[in-house]
């Protein structure tokens, strides 16, 4: 199937509860352009380099978002491309982009980065912290970014009761913090959960961005990266 066809028939599936962030990394800006040309507008990046070397190369009107770990020292080079930073795991990171953001005259579209797996490699706040950033004084000060919502990723199983388990967790968390402080925030209304692999359920379980890579551009070939 060509790019063209898998984006017609993850939109069948997708639409219209969820939007889809097309995950191109490891993808040359050839490739990209055959999803663009296809009508694909949101394109997901998770290493600041590779976003800031294809972007520039790229059409103005793709909306850019940033969904790996991301590094405070990294944020000033992808705030001119960057619309929605996926990741964010800490005051701190908050303060760097809240500070570029104000420079470049732009605001940040930001999702808090949950930790919802088991595994302990996955990087993401719990509701504690998320709490703590968000009673904070630094954090009603900042002008420049704004809390769209929460991202998430589920364990890597294939155990499908476990995955639900924890996409539905985010979810309570969601209408948890939608409640506590987001109340009147219409722009706090994102979920970005679900991957090539457990994206099905995702949509179940509430998603409104699902994150897809392989399902879009066919495996990626790490031995050529
Ligand atoms: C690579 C990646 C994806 C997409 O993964 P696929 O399995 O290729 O769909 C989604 N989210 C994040 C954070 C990623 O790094």
């Amino acid at each position: 199937m060509s790019i063209a066809e898998n984006l017609k028939s993850l939109e069948q599936i997708i639409r219209p509860t969820a939007r889809l962030v097309a995950v191109s990394k490891m993808h040359d800006v050839q490739t990209i352009m055959e999803a663009y040309d296809a009508g694909q507008r949101i394109f997901g990046e998770n290493k600041a380099q590779e976003l800031t070397s294809k972007a520039p190369a790229l059409p103005g009107d793709i909306e850019w978002h940033f969904i790996g770990h991301l590094q405070r020292n990294k944020v000033k080079a992808i705030i001119p491309y960057v619309d929605t930073i996926h990741s964010i795991d800490s005051l701190r990171l908050l303060k760097e982009i809240n500070k570029e953001a104000g420079k470049a005259g732009k605001t940040i579209k930001c999702l808090l980065q949950f930790h919802i797996a088991e595994e302990d490699t996955k990087f993401g706040l719990d509701l504690q912290e998320a709490k703590e950033i968000l009673q904070s004084d630094q954090f009603k000060q900042m002008q420049h970014i704004a809390i769209h919502g929460l991202m998430g990723m589920a364990t890597f199983t294939d155990n499908k009761d476990q995955v639900r388990r924890e996409f539905r967790m985010l979810k309570s968390i969601f209408d948890s913090l939608k409640g506590d402080f987001f109340a009147d925030q219409e722009e706090f209304s994102e979920i970005s959960m679900g991957m090539s692999n457990d994206f099905k359920i995702a949509l179940e379980e509430g998603a409104t961005l699902l994150r897809i890579g392989t399902t879009v551009f066919g495996e990626r070939n790490y031995s050529q990266a």
